[in-house]
């Protein structure tokens, strides 16, 4: 069968490729080895992982704070079967409606595992038998696995990967989370809010170091008040076993070589991910990778291999559903003729901790070392009245803008919904905004953001009106 674009891969940089190619006129096939779309974000990613949250962060406020806004809960309890079936049934809608999308776009689905025969002919291991498809562009979408570290073999039984941890059977006692990045934190928050003990080891000297360095100090100072989590910064793990009915971590500080030894019910390997290029036949057709098995791309996200395209978590870059989404709708216009960008930089980062943190634009690290003139102001949202209305207390704004510009640089905030409010930073980083723009909008009362205005304020002169 002759196609005008395959696609291979149907997670959201694949899934959203091939319905941008058909938009656009071309016909599509997708090839997906699983037999439900929507890859790792919507299958055991970015849904199941806000399903959870979602449905624990209910009852950590039942327990904790229902009593506060007067009302009394009798026999609150757990029902953990139910939590995760809610989870299954909220990602299984989502994927009939990635099947729903496929079928209203003309877009022909192969449910086998892809495999270059040629740079232009893709064999599909099919359930019934072998299918050969070509066209004269190919897009690998194929995305990412867990990974590992030295010393850690993953039993998928107490030393598992976020994956398992979205179908526990039952709710640790001390949850081991190997890795204070993202996917460490937001599962560790899950069972922290349904009763566990959270400890986290990190090999680096702050959580979640890829932000804004004064994100991961809040983040941690919250995650240790409000549901006990204990950190361990800067140690190496060097070891995990599993003895039946306990994981034992062994681990030495980088600062001190002190060894500590640990032991819990489960330990989550969350040390990151690895692109997942397993049995596609890029050896065969020549395409270059990177020295962590990333597909290499150039200015258009095509390969060295004229025709294939790859897009995603399988190619450098931040690894975000959004980010591979951006590059789907970017690889399918360009195939049309079309000059679409990216600006890489204007795509947010968000953890989905409660409260949420999120970051766009440059960090102040990064300011500092290119000696970028910068100013700062900062807004905490305590001093707002919707949130001592809801009793989110916790956490700041941060602007950070052009020292003789004015110019915004770089948006980074810790605080209720900031997962939603961060959209206003990177429209106002996209158009060029200046920190004065975003303080003088009208931002309506009493909400979330008015604490973005009152940081923009801060940073065009020390003028916040609250503070
Ligand atoms: P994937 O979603 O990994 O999809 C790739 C697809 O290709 C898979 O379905 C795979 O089966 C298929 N495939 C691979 N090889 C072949 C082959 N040879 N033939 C056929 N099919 C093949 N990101 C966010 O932006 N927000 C979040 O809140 C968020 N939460 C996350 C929570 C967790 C627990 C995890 C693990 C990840 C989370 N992510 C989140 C990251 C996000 O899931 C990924 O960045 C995103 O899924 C990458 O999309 P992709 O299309 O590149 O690849």
């Amino acid at each position: 069968m002759n196609y005008d674009v395959i696609v291979v891969g149907s997670g959201p940089g694949g899934y959203v490729c091939a319905i941008r190619c058909a938009q656009l006129g071309f016909k599509t096939a997708i090839v997906e080895r699983y037999a439900a779309l929507g890859g790792t974000c919507l299958n055991v990613g970015c849904i199941p992982s806000k399903a959870l949250l979602d449905s624990s962060e209910h009852y950590h406020n039942a327990k904790n704070h229902f009593a506060t806004h007067g009302i009394g809960l009798d026999n609150l309890r757990i029902d953990l079967t139910q939590m995760i079936k809610r989870k299954d049934d909220v990602v299984k809608q989502t994927v009939a409606g990635i099947q729903f999308l496929m079928k209203k776009n003309k877009i022909d689905v192969y449910n086998g595992h892809g495999t270059f025969e040629t740079s232009n002919t893709l064999s599909v291991q099919t359930s019934d038998g072998q299918k050969v498809i070509q066209a004269p562009r190919i897009v690998i979408a194929t995305g990412s696995k867990p990974a590992s570290i030295p010393g850690v073999t993953i039993d998928k039984k107490r030393i598992i990967t976020s994956t398992e941890a979205l179908n526990l059977t039952e709710i640790p006692k001390h949850l081991l989370v190997i890795g204070g990045g993202v996917i460490g934190l937001e599962m560790g928050s899950v069972y922290a809010r349904l009763g566990a003990k959270v400890t986290v080891i990190e090999y680096l000297d702050a959580i979640i170091a890829g932000m804004d360095r004064e994100l991961g100090k809040e983040t941690k100072k919250v995650l240790e008040k409000q549901l006990g989590f204990s950190f361990y910064l800067s140690h190496e793990v060097k070891q995990v076993q599993n003895n039946g009915d306990a994981v034992v971590l062994q681990a030495v500080s980088r600062e001190t070589g002190n060894a500590i030894e640990l032991s819990g019910d489960y330990c989550i390997v969350s040390t990151g991910r690895k692109p997942y290029t397993e049995n596609l036949g890029l050896e065969k057709i020549g395409v270059n990778l990177d020295k962590r098995g990333r597909v290499i791309v150039d200015e258009h996200l095509q390969t060295n291999v004229a025709g294939v395209y790859a897009i995603g978590d399988v190619i450098p870059g931040m690894m975000l559903a959004h980010k591979a989404s951006e590059e789907g709708v970017f690889v399918a216009e360009h195939f049309a003729g079309q000059h679409p960008h990216i600006n890489y930089r204007n795509i947010p980062a968000v953890v989905y901790t409660w409260p949420e943190v999120s970051g766009v634009g440059y960090t102040e690290e990064e300011l500092k070392e290119t000696g970028t003139p910068y100013k700062k102001g900062s807004f905490p949202f305590r001093a707002l009245g919707r949130s001592r209305a809801s009793m989110d207390l916790d956490g700041f704004v941060k602007i950070l803008a052009h020292q003789h510009t004015d110019e915004l640089l770089g948006v980074h905030i810790i605080g209720p919904r900031s997962a939603d409010i961060i959209a206003e930073a990177v429209v106002a980083l996209e158009f060029r905004a200046s920190a004065e723009d975003l303080a003088i909008f009208s931002h309506a009362h009493p909400t979330f953001t008015e604490a973005v205005k009152e940081a923009a304020l801060a940073a065009t002169g020390n003028r916040p009106i609250h503070l």
